[in-house]
């Protein structure tokens, strides 16, 4: 084919589509069933309903091929376990029992068998349940659901082609079910699973479907040769197989790599990339591999995971230089919409020449059939839409929100000096122990106390203005007194204030800032049935007044002891956000982290001794790829010494992590050079201990000895033992008593029993040190 028929050729398709529906109605829906208040039936219905809405509301946008098999009830890797009947041995009884309820007990467990453990598919905050695969496992196809959905599509008179998760992909996303061996491999099961796909592909074929797209997203991540191996062998196989349906294997996230011509030699149909961000690497990786010669080329121009509008002259100009290089080109999002809110039109507090900076999963499909068309017929076809676009691109360049000019002298005069402490470690330990008086093996919590709903129906009543700001400010401190006078009572150390203002750590300060946007009903799905709506880093940040300092001093004003300031950290509220895509991450995360240090100063300034900076995400948002970790880290380690730098030796900076596995950022985590930091430990036995005391961790840490995520409390002699086993890594003056994580999910009544016993078990420990 020439360029020009390639062109000529060219459509608008997308790979998945936001589930939940306008008013979260599968949210409610499936909630509803598990509560025994709608039907199987009546769920099914609605879930029909919503496909329906979905599959129409693309092709009245003008896309052409619309994706089936990407709805779900929960989650699509759970969905895919299905399909190749990796049923867990735990929960067979509950799916012979019933199909619906036995996959929600894979998701959710019951009082008698655990879910499946749930990770982040990816880089993006979406979590996938992780299929648990053994030496054992038998697969067998079971084509039902993929079946069921194409046919719906084709019904209505649709174009339609299945998206499923690839074989690859799938054996790589799962781990070794409990009770196998730790180092087997998954992909060990690839022959076994390979039959599977072919009857499923089959089954499709059989039921009308033309194409089917596999995703291997696994593919952009650093991969060995036998994973490589692997995968050729994989689409070999699935390539030669009698009366196949057409095969397009998607990959999104990063640049596919030494994947690429692994998978440009294999016997498919079609190849989708990613051609935004660091993935439009893929534009000359698939030049130097020579193309798609009489493949299809499904081109990802479109941001399938940030918020805003597309570039259409750029765009167009990459898809221009991907004519040359396939066989057919067609236009679309670089992975599936699911990532992103479903539509920027119902946001009615944004200002309206804003609300034009932003692209939801609609409008992104409006400019993916718009940048189809203009491909297509040519610039001409689309040009008051170009012209639409150049002037809002314009606006947002232009911008006062984008451009402050204050915020950006301030940057641009960052030195080193403001990123690193007045005094080294050693000096800063020794005034601190001066100034605050800490028995050895100090406790304290991580920062949150149980949200209850009284709290939430007062943050509710404030919303609607039932009440004013003054009874709600009344409320958070009649909450406040009681946090502390049970943390007083209870024989804490370092006390908190409980966070009961806060509705999420990262929305809290977002809504403070200026230069962050907050959503209506910009919900994206999470996990399952959590739906979040993450704040957007539209412009540039600055802090116009204190936003903790007020509650902090409250608490300080009602003990002598030390109650420790709570901030999030500048990689989470970047990492839980929408980010800025018109310039590098690192200089967003500049501008959070001065805007943070006011707030450390000031909090410090107000007579605050501890201040701690939370950090959950640092190794979440590590990308996909090691060999982007080193300048990750670097900007990373860098704004949250800025947002610390700037406190005397003899404030107490604190941060708090919570993930087991950091073998890969310890070195980071150093780099923070916070004087204190809490990490989750309570369920690895302390495992987290001996890796910092492995790679010489110099500062003080707290692993936890309390596991929040579970209602059980932990017995004072469990909590002693689990920091006997701390002390064998850590020594004495360096190790801190406290629980894996904040207590916000928690009930009172186990709250306090737990830190109760965290005291005594301290208590203990103590008295047996020789120190003490
Ligand atoms: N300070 C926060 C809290 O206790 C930390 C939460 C987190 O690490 N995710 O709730
Ligand atoms: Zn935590």
């Amino acid at each position: 084919m020439t360029a020009k028929s390639a062109a000529a050729a060219a459509q608008a398709t997308v790979y998945g589509y936001p589930r939940q529906g306008a008013q979260r109605e599968l949210k409610k829906a499936v909630e509803g069933y598990w509560k025994g208040r709608i039907g199987a039936d009546a769920l099914k219905e609605i879930a029909e309903g919503l496909r329906r809405a979905n599959w129409q509301q693309l092709a009245d946008a003008g896309v052409h091929e619309v994706p089936t098999g990407d709805f779900s009830y929960y989650d699509h890797v759970l969905d895919t376990s299905v399909m190749v009947g990796a049923v867990p041995a735990r929960h067979r009884a509950a799916v012979e029992a019933d199909t619906l309820d036995g996959y929600f007990a894979m998701a959710r467990g019951n009082q008698d068998v655990a879910p499946l453990e749930m990770t982040k598919w990816f880089d993006t905050n979406y979590h996938y349940l992780v299929p648990e695969l053994g030496p054992d496992t038998v697969f067998a196809a079971d084509s039902a659901k993929q079946v069921a959905e194409l046919k719906e599509a084709l019904a209505f008179g649709h174009t339609a082609r299945p998206v499923l998760v690839g074989p690859v992909t799938y054996l790589l996303l799962a781990k070794p079910a409990p009770g196998v061996a730790p180092d087997f491999e998954p992909l060990t099961l690839l022959d076994r699973l390979l039959p599977v796909y072919a009857e499923v592909l089959a089954d499709l074929r059989a039921a009308g479907a033309e194409w089917v797209q596999l995703d291997e997203p696994a593919l952009v991540q650093d991969r060995t040769p036998a994973e490589l191996n692997a995968t050729a062998r994989a689409y070999r196989d699935l390539g030669a197989l009698p009366d196949r349906p057409k095969l397009l294997v998607a990959s999104y996230f990063d640049r596919l790599g030494e994947a690429l011509p692994v998978l440009a030699k294999a016997p498919v149909d079609g190849l989708a990339l990613d051609f935004t961000g660091a993935a439009a690497a893929n534009l000359d990786d698939l030049a130097a591999v020579g193309g798609l010669p009489g493949k299809r080329l499904v081109a990802g121009v479109v941001d399938g995971r940030n918020v805003w509008i597309n570039d259409f002259e750029k765009s167009l100009s990459v898809l221009g230089t991907l004519l040359g290089l396939a066989d057919r080109v067609d236009v679309a999002a670089s992975c599936s919409l699911l990532h992103v809110p479903l539509d920027a039109a119902a946001e009615r507090d944004i200002e309206p020449q804003i609300l034009r900076w932003l692209a939801f999963a609609r409008q992104k499909t409006t400019e993916i059939v718009t940048l189809a068309r203009g491909l297509a017929r040519g610039t001409g076809a689309i040009a008051a839409e170009l012209a639409a676009n150049r002037a809002d691109l314009a606006s947002r360049a232009g911008s006062p929100i984008t451009h402050d000019p204050a915020v950006r002298a301030r940057a641009a005069a960052i030195t080193d000096a403001d990123g690193r402490r007045s005094a080294p470690y050693e000096a800063r330990a020794a005034a601190q122990r001066d100034r605050l008086g800490l028995p050895l093996l100090p406790t304290t919590t991580i920062g949150s106390f149980p949200q209850t709903a009284e709290l939430r129906t007062a943050r509710a009543d404030l919303r609607a203005g039932r009440i004013g700001a003054a009874a709600y400010e009344e409320r958070i401190e009649a909450e406040i007194q009681e946090v502390l006078a049970f943390q007083e009572k209870a024989g804490i150390d370092v006390l908190v204030h409980g966070e009961p203002e806060r509705n999420d750590m990262v929305q809290y300060f977002a809504e403070q800032l200026s230069g962050y946007l907050a959503t209506q009903h910009g919900w994206v799905q999470s996990y399952g049935t959590r739906y979040v709506r993450p704040p957007v880093l539209a412009g540039d940040i600055s802090r116009p007044e204190p936003m903790t300092v007020r509650w902090t001093s409250y608490a300080q004003s009602l003990t002598d002891r030390p109650v420790k300031g709570m901030l999030t950290g500048p990689v989470t509220m970047l990492a839980w956000s929408f980010v800025r895509d018109d310039q590098p991450l690192g200089d967003t995360a500049r501008q959070v982290a001065l805007a943070l240090r006011d707030e450390v100063d000031d909090l410090e300034a107000a007579g605050t001794s501890v201040i701690q900076v939370d950090e959950p995400a640092l190794r979440e948002t590590l990308p996909l790829r090691a060999a982007g970790h080193a300048a990750y880290l670097e900007w990373a380690t860098e704004s949250f010494r800025l947002s610390t730098g700037g406190v005397r030796p003899d404030t107490q900076i604190h941060t708090h992590m919570c993930y087991a596995e950091f073998g890969d950022i310890v070195r980071a985590i150093d780099d923070l050079d916070a004087d204190v930091i809490s990490l989750e430990a309570a369920r690895s036995h302390m495992q987290v201990a001996r890796e910092l005391a492995e790679h010489g961790y110099p500062r003080e840490a707290g692993p936890g000895v309390y596991d929040i995520h579970s209602p059980r409390v932990p017995s004072a002699e469990e909590a002693a033992s689990l920091l006997r086993k701390g002390l064998e890594a850590i020594p004495a003056r360096r190790l801190w008593v406290n629980p894996d994580c904040g207590l916000k999910t928690r009930g009172w009544p186990e709250t306090r029993a737990s830190l109760e016993n965290l005291v005594a078990a301290a208590r203990t420990v103590r008295a047996e040190l020789p120190e003490s």
